[in-house]
């Protein structure tokens, strides 16, 4: 992929080996980085950190969209309070924008109801991102953020084989790192040449709101152990906060606070 890529295959001429199964981005959108959120399963906070990493890409002036590619588990949309159904036309579709100007898309916005099952198989499920990929009106953005489907299975590898990902943040509990679930992802990001920019330990420690204690309820942390081992220079420790999950119930993701995953920025900037 050239250093200048924008992801838009059809302005550029070059020979790219690394296109070959690359779907074209919408044909009047750039993007400049395409970060994929993994995880090596669900309920660690991956949906989470890729909501804050977009809330916090956008405070630093980064023009930002966020594609909700956690197809069976759509939950990118509550978090900003996004409850309207997505509009477009016979050709495209348009982006939901958040109050800080984050386009969005996520397949909760096109079901007839929010709270329908998405019973789906797996190749219906790739379709459908690769389609969000082609036929939303993305516009020009610095960096898209993909909260991709969880584990390594079929439907991640074909998002890893179609979208032309710079590079991953592996999300993860304290406890997956001491078992093989992180490893995994980070194997499967090294098949798909695709570079790991940090890894984020999620639900790391509780500080105590009365005295300041910090505790650690899965025992101290393995996170630098683990990324050294992988080659990883970047991991930020996140903690388990009432507040985090109270801003998401309420759909009020875009007033977290915190710098935490400013770490992180170095890579798209
Ligand atoms: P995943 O996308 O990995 O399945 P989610 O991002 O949906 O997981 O998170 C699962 C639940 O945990 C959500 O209700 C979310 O608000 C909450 N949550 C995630 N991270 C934290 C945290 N650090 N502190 C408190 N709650 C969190």
């Amino acid at each position: 992929m050239s250093e200048n890529c924008d992801h838009n295959c059809s302005n550029c001429k070059k020979d790219c080996d690394s296109r070959s199964f690359l779907e074209p981005l919408n044909s009047k959108s750039s993007v400049k980085k395409v970060i994929g959120i993994v995880s090596g399963k669900g309920g660690v906070g991956k949906s989470f950190i890729s909501a804050a990493l977009a809330v916090a890409s956008a405070r630093h002036g980064l023009r930002t969209a966020l594609m909700d590619a956690d197809v069976t588990g759509p939950s990118i949309p509550q978090l900003f309070g996004i409850h309207t159904r997505a509009v477009g036309t016979e050709d495209e579709l348009y982006p939901a924008v958040t109050e800080t100007g984050i386009r969005m898309m996520s397949l909760n916005l096109l079901l007839p109801s929010e709270t329908d099952p998405v019973v789906w198989r797996g190749p219906v499920i790739s379709g459908m991102i690769k389609n969000f990929w082609k036929d939303v009106l993305w516009g020009d953005n610095d960096v898209m953020f993909i909260d991709m489907p969880p584990g390594t299975g079929d439907v991640p590898l074909t998002v890893y084989q179609s979208i032309p990902l710079d590079g991953i943040i592996i999300v993860t509990s304290p406890q997956d790192l001491v078992g093989m679930i992180v490893e995994k992802a980070v194997n499967m990001a090294g098949l798909m040449n695709i570079p790991v920019i940090g890894i984020v330990e999620n639900m790391a420690y509780i500080k105590c709101p009365d005295c300041g204690k910090i505790i650690y309820p899965f025992g101290s942390s393995k996170i630098g152990k683990r990324a050294e081992k992988y080659g990883i220079s970047k991991t930020v420790r996140i903690p388990i906060d009432p507040v985090f999950a109270d801003l998401g119930d309420r759909g009020e993701i875009e007033k977290l606070e915190g710098d935490w995953l400013d770490d992180l920025f170095a890579f798209v900037n």
